[in-house]
């Protein structure tokens, strides 16, 4: 060969391997600082968009509580017969929202929060309106209490209405101001002489003030004890995305960081 070939042949080769993509980094396991907080909510955002066993449960939760309601309204045809029912994930769905937190890479947060709601994007909970409406119709009176706070009251009748529920005036609207316990919202509808036909949540605190501030074990003893009141009078709704449940985790510490919930998640798991 032409020994000036040859050279240049022998620059083109030493230039193209350079230009060969270096081998990927070995995977390494993410520091505090950069771990993704919201990175574990990915299969439960899944199953609550995609899964239509997720829809087939609130539809089985509705039909459930459709079949109690009439029920209830036939046998207590003179009764103040009322609804006490929580929003987010039992009559709207907010997982847009928690897919966002995961394309930022961040945890929830009240500010946010408050700036998705204010959007007035959340859809129905699939079976939810058809229940309310026939509520309404029978002369049910519907208390939509949710922790939701009073700052996000406009917003939230907004979005209540777009999806057409009924009975959305500021009566039935018991949100949060002080506390994020339901009870003294409970108590103010007992003491307006109502009888409550059912409760619907996604959250046992949405039922009964017992369940607030325990550990998973004594949530379980307690969902035990009260076992015949569940799809009786406690209607639940499925949420694998967040809830008291992952908060007893934490034993209700808010100052741990997203590594070390992360850390806890993985050591509670039960493995064999
Ligand atoms: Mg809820």
């Amino acid at each position: 060969m032409n020994p000036v070939r040859f050279a240049f042949l022998t620059v083109v080769f030493a230039i193209a391997s350079c230009a060969q993509p270096a081998p990927a980094p070995v995977a390494e396991v993410a520091p505090a600082s950069t771990y993704k907080d919201a990175e574990y909510t990915v299969q439960a955002i899944l199953y609550h968009q995609f899964g239509s066993e997720y829809r087939a449960l609130c539809y089985q939760a509705y039909n459930l509580a459709t079949e109690r309601l009439l029920a209830k309204v036939k046998a207590n045809p003179k009764s103040k017969l009322a609804i006490i029912t929580d929003l987010d994930e039992t009559v709207v769905d907010n997982s847009y929202y928690n897919a966002w937190l995961v394309s930022q890479g961040s945890g929830y947060n009240p500010e946010t929060w408050k700036e998705w709601t204010a959007q007035r994007k959340a859809t129905i909970v699939p079976g939810s309106k058809a229940f309310f409406d026939l509520a309404d119709s029978l002369g049910v009176t519907i208390f939509y209490v949710s922790n939701r706070g009073v700052d996000e009251y406009d917003a939230t009748l907004a979005n209540l209405q777009a999806l057409g529920l009924p009975q959305l005036d500021s009566t039935h609207f018991y949100l949060k101001t002080t506390t994020s316990g339901k009870e003294e919202r409970r108590q103010a509808i007992y003491a307006q002489g109502y009888e409550v036909a059912l409760y619907l949540g996604d959250n046992l605190n949405d039922f009964a003030k017992d369940f607030e501030k325990q550990n998973n074990e004594r949530r379980h003893e307690l969902t035990d004890s009260l076992k015949g009141k569940f799809g009786a009078e406690y209607i639940v709704l499925p949420n694998a995305i967040y809830g008291e449940w992952e908060v007893a985790l934490y034993n209700y510490n808010h100052e741990l960081s997203p590594a070390q919930k992360d850390s806890i998640r993985k050591s509670v798991l039960k493995a064999y």
